[in-house]
């Protein structure tokens, strides 16, 4: 059954519109800047909003999950981030709020929560990716420490971030999820090595990082010895709803007619079927929306929302990668990256929408949304063993 908001939900949802409307109107639209984002955080500690999913207890609004679901969609939809803090706030605090310590929360959540802190996720290493529990980073015990030693890959943001969450080997066991323990480790330990990973979208947010006796307090230990298993479960369904990006993608066609409608002020005439594949597009992600509506209706009955999150991340990563596919097209010939001397050549500014040459990037980066977060195929999988009750 879909979800009805009530007038209470409506009214919010209005506050939530008038708040974004007043900071970044369409005249002044939010960018990925320092200083946008210094803003934005002052606003939402302001009013207490800066982490939207936590409890009171821990100095979160306290909302509910309709509430969470309309500051999702009003600020994402609008091109603002419903939070900053990164994989701190969106992966680890969940983790540290229901298995960590109350000293581990109160040493780790104000620096996520004022977004000073930086995290990464050290899941995946050369062999273990849809295999997690093949992984091999080993941790032994010495003394009051761990000492680590192994290799971890496609580490999102290691060469910015200050600390990583990471799974370890902490014993050899018959079932292999049960010798794992979760770790938070210091990147300015003595014996890291984090090397770049250029991606194809020519950016670099992806890393090797290698360790070589690292030593590790066992206070940094999430939980208890051997349980990393069971934390980390929890961690990835939040990371897997975070990766619908249905706001995204709702932001994108927006944006896209946006801009078509500025050309065609200009006299351009893009390709007539682009408007009706846009049309297709958004038809898709409401359907998709009904969906996520219906998953929030069994959370909000205090029901685990089953495989939603499963077919949210699949269908989700296929509409960002069809959006950034339309966006690439209606750019055209312009999205050609030029080099820079091409650039000096047609000094002072090339022709053409000047959002054009960004498209090539965003469009390879869109490929990795059916790879990152637990790939297509793995996700397929999931949904079929709970619609063949197959567990
Ligand atoms: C942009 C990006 C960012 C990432 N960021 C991080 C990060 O910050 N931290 C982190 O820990 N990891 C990160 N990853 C790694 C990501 O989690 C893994 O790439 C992903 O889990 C897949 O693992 P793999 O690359 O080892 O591929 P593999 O597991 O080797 O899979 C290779 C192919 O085989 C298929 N396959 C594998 N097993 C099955 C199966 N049982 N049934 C059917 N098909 C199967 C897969 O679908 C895939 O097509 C990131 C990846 C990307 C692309």
């Amino acid at each position: 059954m879909e979800y009805r908001f009530t007038p209470a939900e409506e009214a919010f949802r209005q506050d939530v519109r008038s708040l974004v409307a007043r900071h970044f109107p369409p005249s002044r639209p939010y960018e990925d800047s320092p200083a946008h984002r210094r803003e934005w955080i002052d606003v939402l500690r302001a009013r207490g909003w800066a982490a939207y999913k936590w409890a009171p207890e821990f100095g979160g609004p306290g909302w509910s999950a309709a509430q969470r679901y309309i500051w999702e969609r009003e600020t994402a939809s609008n091109g603002v981030p419903a939070q900053l803090g990164g994989m701190g706030m969106m992966m680890l605090s969940p983790i540290l709020q229901g298995y960590g310590s109350t000293e581990q929360c109160a040493r780790h959540l104000p620096g996520i929560l004022n977004n000073e802190v930086e995290w990464c996720q050290g899941y995946s290493e050369p062999g273990a990716g849809s295999d997690l529990a093949a992984l091999r980073t080993l941790a032994e015990r010495d003394g009051d420490a761990y000492i680590v030693n192994g290799e971890k890959v496609w580490t999102s943001w290691a060469h910015i971030a200050h600390w990583m969450f990471c799974l370890v080997r902490t014993q050899d066991t018959d079932r292999r999820q049960d010798g794992i323990s979760f770790l938070l480790i210091d990147l300015s330990s003595p014996g890291i090595t984090i090397r770049p990973i250029p991606t194809i979208d020519g950016m670099h947010h992806l890393n090797q990082v290698l360790f070589e006796n690292v030593r590790v307090p066992i206070e940094n230990r999430i939980g208890e010895e051997g349980l990393g298993w069971t934390y980390a479960k929890g961690l990835l369904t939040h990371e897997r709803t975070g990766l619908a990006n249905i706001s995204l993608s709702i932001f994108l066609t927006r944006r896209l007619r946006g801009e078509l409608a500025k050309q065609a002020e200009l006299g351009a005439n893009p390709e007539e079927g682009l408007s009706l594949r846009i049309s297709e597009l958004e038809m898709e992600l409401s359907a998709l929306e009904a969906t996520e509506l219906r998953a929030l209706s069994e959370l909000e009955a205090g029901e685990v929302p089953g495989a939603y999150t499963s077919i949210l991340k699949l269908k989700g990563s296929q509409l960002v990668q069809r959006a950034t596919t339309l966006f690439l097209e209606a750019a055209g010939f312009w999205a050609i990256p030029f080099t820079r001397e091409a650039q000096a050549w047609n000094a002072p500014a090339l022709p053409g929408p000047d959002w054009a040459a960004r498209e090539v990037s965003r469009y390879f980066s869109g490929r990795a949304a059916s790879i990152a977060g637990g790939t297509d195929e793995i996700q397929r999988e999931i949904i079929t063993k709970h619609v063949l009750r197959l567990r």
